[in-house]
């Protein structure tokens, strides 16, 4: 307990923020959907529907994990052991494996990198798509540097001629004696800064990928990454449901460098293109972004790029994975298939902080792991609980999936007939499964001077999140990065009776927006 004269020190701007919204309140249990605090010295219950944004697919301090992590404790499992064998680990890959196989109808394998949060995993993607990049981009320079001895030795043994081509395509106007080493020297002026050029990664217009300094280039929301840009390689954002924009990108970013090549002795040049594509990374359905479901075509068309360019697709399923889409991978859907994918979030059960970063088994660079490291990844505990978690989604058939697809189709029901009877209050309602959006009208020019300015500074999200925690004890958050959405994500356990406080709740605020009663939603009236 902090003494009364200490300054709150812990972010205490934040937490002003929170307070003026009513948001700052100090839980200190939580059960299934149910978030308790303190006040009098009695529990109150608040029906969370934020689930630690995407975290607790089982709730809050699930039973069966619970008595496992206990299990785990008390065998005195080393929380740190690194730099030996790690059966545990390889057990998740495995169990992992095992599901993707299933969905994906493949028999390739992924290899396993463990991480810590989301954005670590995300990076640790970054990492090894660079890597691989790296080598390939080395390749290519060994083999034009290869070529370019050849010719040199054939020029100097009168074996070969450079023909005009060559010549004329780089520029080269003075042709008399050490005219092939002035070609040599514009390939090189022309191909080193190509070669040095930092990897460009594409994602999509709304995506949310992290908020470390690479990971945050992949972040869309400007206000997140134009203070950090400097940082780290760009990424190009693409809009969300345009299929002809990634062809038409990869025809604007493509890039080409010389090589020398010797047919019947003569010796002229060739344009080989570089991999300046470091990967396109894609949330099959966003969720900071507003909660959007990436389209079929849409999907089809990056799938269809990368194979052609040879990038690899990185699926961040962070928040859409682990089950909270119907199915363990939410790219299953429409059909998109990661040559890595990232997980985190619902995959530590809860209880523990584990991400994961999976390659295909072609694409994979065994070295990476001789470079890679991270002090707490890989642990036992978490493996282990990460491990239980596929295990409890996959038990009886995978009947936890059945599970998330009826009472999300329940969810739904209740937002749809707010939807409905709202249409000038709420605009959309979108997502699969247990990860949904509730998008509302924007309320910019609303002549409730209230509601209008927290709208205009993209505080109308948490205003409502606010009136409902203190007048229906429901907890929701807007998307990071679409303020008007509201998300509900709850664990599988969500009770028709949890629905129903929500839909009471909702439907309250939707009544005081429609009568423009900002001081009523703020708690002034
Ligand atoms: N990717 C996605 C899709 C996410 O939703 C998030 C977190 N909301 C992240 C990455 C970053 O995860 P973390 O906050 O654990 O770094």
């Amino acid at each position: 307990m902090a003494a009364v004269d200490e300054p709150e020190l812990a972010e205490a701007h934040l937490r002003q923020l929170l307070g003026s919204l009513g948001l700052d309140v100090n839980y200190v249990r939580g059960q299934a959907n149910t978030l308790y605090f303190l006040d009098d010295g009695r529990e109150h219950a608040v029906v969370d529907f934020v689930g630690g944004y995407g975290s607790l697919i089982f709730g809050h301090n699930n039973p069966t994990l619970v008595a496992y992590a206990k299990q785990l404790l008390d065998a005195q499992i080393p929380f740190h052991a690194q730099f030996s064998y790690h059966p545990y680990a390889n057990d998740l890959a495995t169990a992992l494996n095992r599901v993707h196989r299933r969905e994906f109808r493949t028999d390739e394998n992924y290899r396993a990198i463990f991480a810590n949060s989301g954005a670590e995993a995300v990076e640790t993607a970054l990492k090894h798509a660079e890597m691989d990049r790296s080598i390939r981009l080395a390749a290519l320079g060994e083999e034009i540097h290869g070529h370019v001895e050849e010719a040199q030795a054939a020029v100097a043994a009168g074996s070969a001629v450079v023909a005009d081509h060559a010549y004329d395509e780089l520029g080269v106007t003075d042709r008399s004696a050490g005219a092939l080493e002035r070609l040599v020297e514009a390939i090189h002026q022309h191909n080193e800064p190509r070669f040095l050029r930092q990897p460009l990664f594409l994602t999509l217009e709304g995506s949310f990928h992290g908020k470390l300094a690479g990971s945050l280039q992949l972040t869309h929301n400007s206000a997140y990454r134009l203070p950090f840009r400097a940082l780290a390689a760009q990424a190009r954002f693409l809009p969300f449901d345009q299929p002809g924009a990634v062809e038409k990108v990869l025809d604007e970013e493509r890039t080409y460098v010389y090589d020398v090549v010797m047919r019947d002795g003569v010796v002229d040049v060739t344009e080989r293109e570089l991999p300046v594509i470091g990967g396109f990374f894609v949330e099959p359905i966003q969720g900071e972004g507003g909660i959007h479901e990436v389209g079929v075509d849409m999907a089809q068309a990056i799938r269809a790029a990368a194979d052609t360019a040879g990038f690899p697709v990185i699926l961040d399923e962070i928040q859409s994975g682990v089950g909270r889409s119907g199915a363990f991978f939410a790219g299953s859907h429409i059909g998109l298939r990661g040559d890595y994918y990232v997980l985190a979030k619902s995959l530590g059960g809860g209880l523990s902080k584990l991400s994961v970063l999976l390659v295909r088994d072609s694409l994979y660079r065994p070295d990476f792991e001789l470079l890679h490291s991270s002090t707490f990844a890989k642990d036992a505990f978490s493996c282990h609980l990460g491990r239980k978690v596929v295990e409890m989604l996959e038990a009886d058939g995978g009947s936890a999936y059945g599970r998330v697809i009826e009472r999300g189709a329940r969810l739904r029901a209740a937002l749809e007939r707010i939807r409905s009877t709202f249409p000038d209050v709420v605009k959309d309602c979108r997502g699969r499964g247990l990860m949904l959006g509730l998008e509302f009208q924007d309320q910019s020019t609303c002549d409730d001077e209230i509601i209008a300015s927290n709208a205009r500074n993209g505080l109308i999200g948490y205003v409502l999140a606010g009136y409902l925690l203190r007048e229906h004890r429901v907890r929701v958050f807007p998307t990071a990065s679409a303020s008007h959405t509201l998300r509900f994500e709850p664990s599988v356990e969500l009770t028709d009776d949890e629905i129903g406080q929500l839909e009471s709740g909702l439907e309250a605020t939707c009544r005081l927006l429609r009568e423009r009663a900002g001081a009523r939603l703020v708690g002034a009236a």
